[in-house]
């Protein structure tokens, strides 16, 4: 009895050390709301630069109208083809949307890989490739026979002047093919569609993953206003009024905007919360010196930032008995997957070990608890950042409604949000306790980033048969 009472308190005290030793190491990741406030008040003054004629060429959050403007209202129909590029996974698919009163989604659809060869390769052979895959699709689930809407979900920023149409601002994520940018992508691909004569399409939308994410989320749920990434980028969308958007012409009504804020701090705003770990990391990616926030949140950064970390406490002797292996030296080799399990409810103490013992290491209990720890902290900055932005986002929707309280729905999806087993509860806290006056419900939507531009597409034909009418 007393062995067992001796070894509770033994390991509680191994965890207070571990725990305290990391707090102290990772001092400057652990956000107080104070700095989230912060945060939050930045991000609003981003937005309305953004928004602005004159500051918008200078801004970094860029703030992009989408020229989607009305959200499904149930009585869409038909079927749609899609295409979603830039997430984790490319896929091809059919939806079929039916009619009226209903609000039933189908779908039908198949993953193709993008190998890195073919994503840093040439533009021409990038959109070749699309093409292919698609024609693909479409011969084996015998739909040649047809012409398709086709709609696109291009997860990067575009510059638009109207649905069917997207320039290329920059690549980002694992993206880097020649030649794309400045130039629009919808007509790249209608050329490389039209090489294969025996498939027709006539593609009618790009959207934004995000963008995608809140209209098949409105589909739903008619409050859905606001669509936000947490995958392998990260990025949101919302509506905003026509009034406040300098850019297009027209005060009536409101349209979406994809506010990119991935880019957020790639003007200096955040060097203040930026870590030496951040700008390690930021080093040693593809897009040196952009997208600063998205690469202190999403997830193809987070096991990356945990590995620096990790090898930077080796070097200074405060793990692993100061022992590195190759492979915590080696760029990539912890995933955000990684981290994901090692932070699991029961069984993310036993993951720890597994995943350090596979990076050649010899982790002691201690080291273990240290490890978890440093995940914790990582992924829990990450959503206190994405609440910071997100509140942001919406007291500007309830002020631009001149509302005491606003009840509004986020359509949310994104691979992080998704595996991580604490980020949501943890992402709606933080916000409900940043923006108090707001009553929101976080709805995720299953494959919404990719039904999405099929949903838009809908929409937009619904729009046009009802114009004609
Ligand atoms: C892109 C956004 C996208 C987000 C999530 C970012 O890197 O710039 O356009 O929405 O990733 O996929
Ligand atoms: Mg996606």
């Amino acid at each position: 009895m007393f062995a067992i009472h001796l070894m509770a308190f033994y390991f509680s005290k191994l965890k207070e050390d571990q725990i305290k030793k990391v707090d102290r190491f990772l001092y400057h990741m652990r956000l107080s709301d104070e700095t989230l406030l912060d945060i939050m008040a930045r991000f609003q003054a981003e937005m309305q630069k953004g928004l602005g004629k004159d500051t918008n060429p200078t801004a970094s959050v860029k703030m992009l109208p989408t020229f989607v403007r009305a959200i499904p209202d149930g009585s869409e129909n038909g079927e749609f083809l899609s295409l979603d590029l830039g997430g984790s996974k490319f896929r091809v698919l059919k939806v079929q949307v039916s009619e009226e009163g209903k609000r039933n989604v189908q779908m039908e659809s198949q993953f193709y890989p993008t190998p890195n060869e073919i994503i840093r390769g040439n533009g021409s052979e990038l959109f070749d490739y699309i093409a292919d895959c698609l024609a693909d699709f479409m011969k084996t689930r015998g739909l040649k026979h047809k012409k398709f809407p086709l709609g696109l979900t291009f997860s990067f920023p575009c510059r638009q002047t109207k649905l069917e149409e997207g320039i290329l601002l920059s690549w980002t994520k694992k993206f880097k093919a020649r030649g794309v940018q400045d130039t629009d992508v919808v007509s790249c691909l209608t050329k490389a569609v039209k090489k294969h004569k025996d498939i027709d399409v006539d593609i009618l939308t790009l959207v934004n993953d995000t963008v995608g994410t809140m209209m098949t989320c409105a589909y739903d749920d008619p409050y859905c206003e606001v669509g936000v990434i947490i995958g392998t980028g990260t990025n949101a969308c919302y509506m905003e009024d026509m009034s406040n958007i300098d850019l297009v012409e027209g005060d009536e009504g409101r349209m979406c905007i994809n506010t990119e804020w991935g880019a957020f701090g790639d003007d200096g705003t955040l060097e203040d919360i930026r870590t030496e770990f951040d700008r390690e990391l930021d080093l040693g990616s593809l897009n040196p010196g952009k997208q600063l926030f998205e690469k202190m949140i999403s997830g193809l950064y987070l096991g990356e930032l945990v590995r620096i970390i990790l090898l930077k406490m080796a070097k200074a002797g405060l793990l692993f008995g100061g022992k590195k292996s190759s492979a915590l030296h080696t760029k990539g080799k912890i995933e955000t997957r990684h981290v994901a399990a090692m932070e699991k409810y029961k069984e993310g103490l036993a993951n720890t070990r597994e995943i350090l013992t596979d990076l050649g290491l010899e982790p002691s209990e201690a080291d273990c608890i240290a490890v978890q720890h440093v995940c914790t902290i990582v992924s829990f900055r990450s959503a206190n950042l994405c609440a910071a932005a997100l509140a942001a986002i919406l007291t500007r929707l309830r002020e631009n409604k001149k509302l005491e309280r606003l009840r509004t729905t986020v359509g949310m999806d994104g691979t992080l949000y998704k595996i991580h087993p604490q980020y949501p509860k943890r992402l709606h806290k933080v916000v409900r306790r940043l923006v108090p006056n707001c009553d929101v419900r976080f709805l995720l939507s299953e494959s919404g980033s990719t039904k999405g531009a099929a949903m838009v597409t809908a929409v937009a034909s619904r729009v046009q048969a009802q114009r004609k009418q």
